[in-house]
């Protein structure tokens, strides 16, 4: 698998602790915090603290534990956040941008949880 980590990237620095964040979920494996331009009522990124680039990297590259942590993580998020829809929640959309045409502007992997308004058709074109 070709893929060649940058650690000068914003997620690396926000682990490392060189940027601060608005954390709403921190594990062994996984770092969850509001995104600074929020697309909607509710915004949250949830990173893996593992050097992956993308999610299909992050998918065939860690551990079990790391992919369990983290998915786990997401539907923790998700009932806590109030939008799981098995739990009461209007809905969300769980997207990930993996490179150059779904315009992935930081190459660390994240997976965004988007909710709290109807958002619309997936894809604009
Ligand atoms: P992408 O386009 O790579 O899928 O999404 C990257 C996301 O990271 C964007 O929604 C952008 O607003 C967010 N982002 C970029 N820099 C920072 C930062 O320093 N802090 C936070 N919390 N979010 C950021």
């Amino acid at each position: 698998m070709a893929y060649d980590y940058d650690d000068s990237n914003i997620f690396a620095r926000i682990l490392r602790g060189e940027i601060p964040n608005d954390t709403v979920a921190d594990t062994e494996h996984t770092l969850a915090f509001r995104d600074i331009r929020p697309q909607a009522p509710v915004h949250v990124l949830v990173i893996p603290k593992g050097a992956y680039v993308t999610y299909d990297h992050f998918a065939a590259a860690a551990s079990e534990v790391e992919i369990v942590d983290f998915t786990r993580t997401v539907a923790r998020l998700c009932t806590e956040l109030g939008v799981a829809p098995g739990a009461g929640g209007a809905g969300c959309r769980l997207l990930a941008n993996c490179g150059e045409d779904a315009h992935q502007e930081v190459p660390h992997m994240h997976l965004h949880i988007l909710a709290g308004k109807p958002l619309g058709p997936m894809l604009s074109v």
